[in-house]
Formats: C-alpha cells, structure tokens, sequence
C-alpha cells in the first residue's frame, strides 16, 4: 500500500480546505496526519501564472472535467463545471478573487457562532493583506492577498463609465464598514503577481514535517465506516485506490485509536463519497443498492453557485492592441518576452491577472438590500457567450496560431442566487462523475433570472458611456438585435454558466432535525462518529462574492477547533470594526 500505520487524522482531498488542515493540524508534531489528493502535486507552471487560468478550464488533468445532468431550464444544457484536480485544489485553477461577502450573508446563515463578528476576525486573522493590517485586514495569516498588479488604460475607463452610469466607487469590498454597492478594484490571492493557492501557502511550507504524508494519484472510493450494536456507526478509515478500475488496486487507509476522516473534498466530491458509503437520503441510497449506514436526507441537498452570463462588445480596429490578449500574444500566438519579464522581474504585467479583477457589486431590485449583481470587468472580448467556453475556444485559436479580436467582456453573476439545485448519483460506481443538477433559475420568484437580465441592460449602458463607448464598434454579445424581454431570456438561458462558486451540499446546521449534515459547532456528520466534513461544501448559504476566502475561513475554524487553539488573538483589533 502506498501508505502504512494508523493516522490520527485522513483528510480526504488535499484542496483549498485539506491544505490549510493539513498545515495547521501538524503544526505541534503531536498528531499523524494523512492526506490523500485525487490529482496530482501543486506547482504546475499553469497554476503559476494567473493568465494561464485560460488553459485550466477542460484541463485533462489539472481539472475534473465534470458536467452537470441536462439542465431543461437552460435549453436541455450539460453546463461545464470546472474544480481543481491537484494538491490546492480549486484554489489552484480559480480565478483569485478575494472576497468575503457581507456582514448581513453571515448573519443570515443564522447559526450560533457564525454571525459577521463571530467570523470577522477569522478572515482577518487567516490572510496576510498588502493592505496591512487594519480593523478589516490581517497582516499575520498564510493566505496572501493582495490589490490587482497589472494595470490595463481599460480599468479605468470602465470606472469611469460605470460612475456615468450612476454607480459609486468602492475602495475595499471587503471594507464591512461600507456597503458593498460600487465599482473598483478585486484583491486577488497572489503573491507579487504570482498565484498564492493553498498548495504554495499552507500545504508546502509544512511538507517536511515528519508527521504529515501526502499522497497523490490516490482516489478515495469509500469511507470505512463500522456499526457496533446500538451505538452510531463510526468512521475507522478510508478506501482508495490508486487506479481506475481493478479490485486488486484498492487499499485502506486506517485511523488510530480516537483518530477521524476529515472530509474535503469538495462540493461535488463529499456528497458523493457520503452516499457511496450509505450516508445519504434513504431512497436515493436503495435505488441504487447502496446500503443505509445513516439515513440524512440533506446529504446533497441545498447546492448552491452563482449562475452567469455575459456582456462583450468588440472594439474599433484602431484600437485593437489595447486588450490583454494582444499585450501578451505577438504574432503567430507566441507570448510576447516583454509579458514575461515584466512577471518574473516585477511581478506585473498582463501576465499577473487572470483578467478579471475589476468589476462592481449592485442592487438592481432597489431598496438597501445586498447587491444581487456582480459585474466582472474584463479587457479582452468574450469569443463565446459562455464565459467559460470563451476561454476554452481562445485555447483553440490560439493554437491555430490566429488573433483574438479586441473588445471588452462584462460578466454577470447572480451574486445571491435563491435558486438551489442538488448533487446525486447516477451510479454506485466511484469513478462515475455525480449526478450534479445546477438547478439554475429553480426560484419560484425568478429572481435570479430577472438579475441577470436587469445586468444585460446596465452593462450595456455603462458600455454607452463615452469612456468606453469611443472604444466600441459594436455589440457582440448578446448583439444588438436581442432587444425584447422574451429574446434576452432567450440568451440567458442559453447561455447561463458556472460562476464556479460551488457551495452547499453539506450544509452545517443547529440540529440534525433541521436538514442539515453537520454540526455548525464542530463539523462533524450528524449520526456518525469520528468523521468531520470541513470545506465549502458545509456553508449553508452561498455569500455575494467568490467562494474561497470563506471556504479557508471555515477551514481555519475547524483546525482551531481540532487543535484547541480557539479564537484568533487578533479579535481585539477585530472587534473595533463595525460587522453587524
Ligand atoms: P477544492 O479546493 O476543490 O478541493 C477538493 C479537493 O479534493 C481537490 O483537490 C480534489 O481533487 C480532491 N478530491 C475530490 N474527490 C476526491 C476523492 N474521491 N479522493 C481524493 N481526493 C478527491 N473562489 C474565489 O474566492 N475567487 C475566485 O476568483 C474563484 N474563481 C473560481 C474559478 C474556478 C474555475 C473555480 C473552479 C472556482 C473558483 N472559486 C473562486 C471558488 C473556490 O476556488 C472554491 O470555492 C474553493 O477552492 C473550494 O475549496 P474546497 O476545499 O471546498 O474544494
């Protein structure tokens, strides 16, 4: 077998959540700890380079390459949903937003613990901010964060327009001194223009340490779970396997005595492992032949992303060398060596940014309310209307060697979406991908829908605004002539992607009555014993932003718990900020 001994802690999936338990769980030598990683080590050079974002979306081996079931709101779409295959997980293939959302996203999850100044001081105790430390910013933490480094004309020009449009400069979204209304700037998870995932800041430093063992290539199949008499079943290990298929290729990973699984595979991944092993809606489980270990009706339940579609409109031919496709292309698609130096020797450059990392949060509905839009600002014209297939096709062109034409993108998210879908199986088979239905546009109200077309129209009026409009031939998408009510729908559906902010189908709750799957005091699965669930998958309600600075927020939490260490010291400064 790949590994031997007995383990205090498995930590299935060495992602955003695993790296940052993993480091902090070995941290006094005290403990055994295991992390068995699907994909392959961190560090690859496209995980790097912020830019190379374009060719890890379809990776065929940094990424899962999954695809939701048919989606009959979406014009019976299979929609791509991308998750990091590697140590680091999806914070290795994201986009590098830092965002935490609002005070009010927290104190709606309504859970003893968890309120705006109850996890305040996590976020800022968990990240090191080139904003220095601050009542809202930490200096302190592993996770590096830092403002956008590569500047293009464009930005500004965006602001400037937005501000045209009637919206307000934001300084800091994540100020909870403020309302997150505005436009401006996205810190990003980088570290001098380089991305800084969970791999290089929290599971790499601690590599060394004799008590930590990490492995790669290994596929966890099923929990070890044992019922004894009355009592609740108990998780004793795991089972992996290091290739496809064949019996003779599954081990087990064992626990020692008052040792635990630690779930973190993700979103996706747990809800799939928790029913593989008969933890899980009773029905779902029987129809497949699955054994019941557990009976939990919200195991997979309760899904939760940021459904997307986009604005772009291409730009006048005297202008076509403004874009970032052109600053880092020359001719014939080579990367042009000045975007390299400027990477290696300052940090900057087209290169530093995965191209979206200035945009807005809005209220379209009216009233004080949250922002339910998010508008991210791209330099660089969208080839497709799925932001995602965009990338993929400039994949495509360029290695065909051809130019991308210039033009700007607005992408548009529902920043919180009421619609809820749910991850199932389609097989009992743990190779097979889970049966994942996005449920987009699902809320009775259509308010989700109804965001994203009120998007379409201000996007295109901050693109009417002089800054930008002098840039502007023409609409590209959804095109000028997709003007009625019926036809923008039309568009949206057929276009709607992942905003890639999968959360939700563990969801952490008070009671085990109330259809959650974990305790939202100490993680762990209700009805089960020795085994936790600790990463995005546990949040209850997704927050207005990108989903990883909370998934390390729920992370650090739990290793504070496991390790004793309690609440973060710098809940003094913390306190004086204004978070409810
Ligand atoms: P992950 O980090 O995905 O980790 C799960 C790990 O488990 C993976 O390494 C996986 O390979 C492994 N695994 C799965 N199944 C098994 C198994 N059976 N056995 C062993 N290992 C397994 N967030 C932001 O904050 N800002 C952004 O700009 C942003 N953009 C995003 C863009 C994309 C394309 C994606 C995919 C996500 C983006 N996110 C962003 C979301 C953010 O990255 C995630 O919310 C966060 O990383 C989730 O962390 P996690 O620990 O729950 O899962």
């Amino acid at each position: 077998s790949p590994v031997d001994g007995k383990y205090d802690y498995v930590i299935v999936g060495g992602g955003t959540a695993g790296c940052v338990l993993a480091n902090r769980l070995t941290a006094d030598g005290g403990k055994r700890v295991l992390v068995l990683e699907s994909g392959g080590n961190g560090g690859a050079l496209e995980t790097r380079v912020p830019a190379a974002l374009a060719r890890l979306f379809r990776h065929p081996t940094l990424d899962w390459n999954l695809f939701s079931a048919l989606q009959a709101r979406l014009g019976e779409r299979e929609v791509y949903l991308a998750r990091g295959k590697l140590l680091g997980g999806s914070s290795a293939t994201n986009a590098t937003l830092y965002l935490r959302g609002t005070p009010a996203d927290y104190d709606a999850w309504a859970l003893p613990g968890w309120g705006a100044g109850d996890v305040l001081p996590w976020f800022v105790e968990a990240e090191t901010n080139s904003k220095g430390a601050s009542p809202y910013h930490g200096s302190g933490g592993l996770m590096r964060v830092e403002s956008p480094r590569y500047v293009n004309p464009l930005h500004a020009e965006f602001f400037a327009a937005a501000k045209a449009a009637g919206l307000e400069a934001n300084g800091d979204f994540n100020d909870w001194g403020r309302p997150q209304e505005g436009f401006g700037e996205y810190q990003v998870t980088q570290n001098n223009g380089r991305r800084a995932d969970a791999f290089q800041t929290h599971l790499k430093p601690a590599m060394g340490r004799p008590n930590l063992t990490v492995v790669t290539g290994t596929h966890v199949t099923r929990l070890g779970l044992e019922s004894s008499g009355a009592g609740k079943p108990r998780a004793v290990g795991v089972e992996f396997s290091t290739g496809r298929a064949a019996q003779a290729d599954r081990f087990t990973a064992e626990l020692a005595p008052g040792g635990e699984v630690l779930m973190c595979s993700g979103t996706v991944a747990n809800p799939q492992l928790l029913m593989l092993s008969g933890i899980g809606p009773e029905g779902a489980l029987r129809d497949l032949g699955l054994p019941v270990v557990a009976a939990a009706e919200g195991v997979g339940a309760n899904l939760q992303d940021h459904p997307a579609t986009l604005f772009a409109a291409l730009s006048k031919p005297e202008y076509q060398d403004m874009y970032i496709s052109s600053e880092i292309y020359g001719i014939g698609g080579t990367i042009r060596l000045g975007a390299i130096a400027q990477l290696l020797l300052q940090g900057r450059g087209p290169l530093a940014t995965t191209g979206c990392d200035r945009g807005a949060f809005v209220n379209t509905r009216g009233g004080s309310g949250d922002p339910d839009l998010q508008i991210r600002f791209v330099p660089g014209y969208a080839l497709d209307p799925d932001a995602i297939q965009s990338y993929v096709k400039y994949g495509q062109l360029r290695k065909e060697g051809k130019a991308w034409p210039g033009g700007i993108t607005m992408q548009l998210l529902t920043a919180r979406p009421k619609s809820r879908g749910r991850v199932g199986l389609y097989s009992a088979d743990p190779f097979a991908p889970p049966k994942v239905d996005l449920g987009y546009f699902s809320d009775a109200g259509g308010a989700d829908l109804a965001t994203l077309l009120a998007g379409i129209k201000l996007a295109r009026s901050i693109a009417e605004q002089a800054p930008l409009a002098k840039y502007l031939k023409q609409e590209g998408w959804p095109g000028a002539d997709v003007q009625s009510e019926a036809d923008l729908e039309a568009y949206v559906r057929r276009s709607a992607c992942s905003g890639n902010a999968l959360v939700g189908s563990c969801r952490m709750g008070a009671a085990p009555t109330d259809g959650s799957v974990v305790s939202a005091q100490d993680f762990s699965v209700w009805g089960v014993d020795a085994l936790r669930v600790v990463d995005a998958s546990v949040i209850p309600t997704i927050p207005g932003g990108q989903t990883g600075a909370a998934t390390v927020m729920v992370a650090e939490r739990a290793a504070a718990l496991l390790t004793g260490a309690g609440a973060p010291r710098r809940g003094g400064a913390a306190a004086g900020a204004k978070a409810a």
